[in-house]
């Protein structure tokens, strides 16, 4: 069994979409192990997505993801982070495919709706990031 990080982005929260999409993650055989509602300080967001400081969008990014309360949870199952990121669709919306939740939800490229680690090393930096071990269950 894989563990993954995913996060409901502050737009959906404000959107009351908590429910609608952690409830497409359990249709799909998913199992929440970890479960909590937190406002990140711009430095959290910072350090969270440390990976693309290089990258044009970061300061925006993190200004985003700071912006008001969002969902992280540890995601359980077999292929849990292939999986995850299936369910959540493309980065962009306008290339997610039909059904996903970033093509039913997200506004643009940034505000996303979701978060999904994309491998498991980074998921092996972003559990803890969040998550004591006895958190996970
Ligand atoms: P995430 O890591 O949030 O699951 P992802 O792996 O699909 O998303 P990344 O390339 O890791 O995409 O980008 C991280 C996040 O940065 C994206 O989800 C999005 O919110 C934002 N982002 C990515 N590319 C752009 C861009 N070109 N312009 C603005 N924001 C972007
Ligand atoms: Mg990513």
């Amino acid at each position: 069994m894989e563990k993954t990080l995913v996060i409901i982005k502050p737009d959906a929260v404000k959107k009351n979409l908590i429910g609608e999409i952690i409830s497409r993650f359990e249709k799909n055989g998913l199992r929440v192990a970890a479960l909590k509602k937190l406002k990140m300080t711009k430095e959290q967001a910072m350090g969270f997505y440390v990976v693309h400081k290089d990258r044009p969008f970061y300061e925006s990014l993190t200004d985003f993801m700071s912006e008001g309360p969002c969902v992280v949870m540890v995601l359980e199952g077999e292929d849990a982070i292939a999986k995850v990121r299936k369910i959540m669709g493309a980065t962009n919306p306008a290339q997610a495919e039909e059904g996903t939740i970033r093509k039913d939800f997200a506004e643009n490229i940034e505000r996303n709706a979701v978060h999904g680690s994309d491998s498991p090393q980074s998921a092996s930096y972003e559990i803890p990031y969040f998550f004591s071990a006895l958190e996970i269950l």
